[in-house]
């Protein structure tokens, strides 16, 4: 007979605890007790003869990884955004090809994306689906998640074709309400509602306006592109801003509108390698951080990145170490020496990013982010290979040794998704086949 582990207790055995709760810290050898898809007890040592035990020795015990902006529907674009240059080359080689999708292929494309970060060790995903052409899209992709296992609150995008958003906006927030109602209020569920807001490049503040006030009505936490300097005024002064808003890039941020941003409660969401590899400038994200702005990272475009937040924490560490060290060079205190508050980037802070402060920026924060007990058992597994935990502090093994290659198993919900290293309840064999099919459909049309 199957054994249904979400119904049975698990106790993860002398790993390398990393909590992030500030109560708990870290524990060397340590374990977790996990119970009806919660953490119950995490402690040096635990005696609980009905659980199964999972030894994690040499292993890393970490809560799972947040993403808070990923376009799921893109994956099977991966590489057409290569080399890309520019805006100009986003437009003119993703923008055609997303109107070729159908329902099935937000389906496949969504559930293929998710079944990737799953096995990187990504728990929880904000999807924003800006691809959203018909209803039937929308509900591909639900689709996908509602099969998934995988964490996520699905944004549903404001925005798609903008010359018929006019018209359809109406239709749209019907839907979305239907959704709502559909999926209910809990917020543990593996799938919430959001709201992927239109771009004020786009449209109109008072066509934002109306999409803010539905969603707040409904209680959904929204998320918005944010590119364009003075955006985050006007938003402000339009009564945007909230703790419900989750701004994405901001890298033209200033400080003033940083320190809006903070009184506001707002989070951003950092695509780092998006934006690194776009040119865009890359001192908001410490610049957040010092004004109290929540930062969390996001992969963004499968189409040019890899669904790997593993990447995104290291490749954040050192752009933001590299910004500070610029201003140190700046202000002529170079060679680099050591001062209170400097340097301000530590590995720990940037795990931070992608676990405690993603959690809070989705308004999970009370239920996800850390390993505390009560909160949901969503746990990563990392291997450290034949040597071990590198010294020092374990969180710099995560975010400066580590890779998705590491991640031996994953849980959400204190339910397996992966599992020694294999994916759990996934017909990996197909996957192939499935994307080929897709890339055809998509990529070539036929
Ligand atoms: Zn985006």
């Amino acid at each position: 007979m199957e054994r249904h582990l979400s119904d049975g207790r698990i106790l993860l055995k002398n790993g390398t605890v990393i909590t992030l709760d500030p109560e708990l810290g870290d524990l060397p050898g340590g374990d977790v007790l996990i119970s009806e898809g919660r953490i119950e007890q995490v402690a040096p040592e635990i005696d609980a003869p009905d659980a199964e035990v999972v030894p994690a020795d040499g292993m890393l015990v970490i809560p799972g990884l947040i993403d808070t902006h990923l376009h799921m529907w893109q994956q099977p674009l991966r590489g057409l955004g290569a080399g890309q240059w520019g805006v100009d080359d986003y437009v003119a080689k993703v923008f055609p090809v997303r109107e070729r999708y159908g329902p099935q292929d937000m389906y496949e494309s969504t559930y293929m994306c998710a079944t990737e970060a799953l096995a990187n060790g990504t728990t929880t995903v904000l999807d924003f689906c800006h691809n959203v052409l018909t209803e039937e899209h929308a509900e591909g992709s639900l689709r996908a998640h509602r099969e998934t296992g995988q964490r996520v609150l699905f944004a549903y995008g404001m925005l798609g074709y903008e010359d018929r958003l006019e018209a359809e906006r109406a239709s749209r927030l019907a839907q979305v309400s239907r959704i709502k109602e559909d999926l209910g209020s809990d917020p543990t569920s593996l799938v919430r509602l959001g709201m992927g807001l239109t771009t004020l490049t786009f449209a109109s503040m008072e066509d934002l306006l109306v999409e803010v006030e539905h969603a707040r009505g409904l209680g959904l936490p929204m998320t918005i592109h944010q590119n364009v300097p003075g955006e985050i005024v006007r938003l402000q002064k339009a009564g945007v801003l909230g703790p419900d808003l989750l701004p994405v890039h901001s890298n033209n941020a200033t400080d003033g509108e940083l320190q809006l941003l903070a009184s506001c409660g707002c989070a951003i969401s950092f695509t780092t390698e998006g934006e690194f590899g776009g040119g865009r400038p890359m001192s908001a994200l410490h610049r957040a951080d010092r004004a109290g702005v929540l930062p969390t990272l996001g992969v963004d475009v499968p189409s040019r990145v890899a669904v790997d937040m593993f990447g995104q924490l290291r490749i954040t560490y050192n752009i933001m170490r590299s910004a500070e060290a610029a201003i140190e060079r700046q202000e002529g205190r170079w060679p680099l020496k050591r001062y209170e508050g400097s340097p301000f980037t530590t590995a720990r802070r940037v795990l931070e990013y992608a676990t405690v402060n993603g959690a809070k920026a989705i308004g999970l924060g009370d239920h996800l982010g850390t390993l505390t007990p009560g909160k949901q058992a969503d746990i990563v597994l990392l291997r450290t290979g034949p040597f071990g935990v590198s010294v020092g502090d374990p969180a710099a093994h995560v975010v400066l040794q580590s890779n998705a290659g590491d991640v031996d198993s994953v849980l959400v919900a204190g339910r397996f998704r992966k599992r020694g290293g294999e994916l759990v309840g996934v017909d990996t064999e197909k996957l192939p086949f499935m994307m080929r099919d897709l890339q055809r459909r998509v990529l070539n049309g036929s």
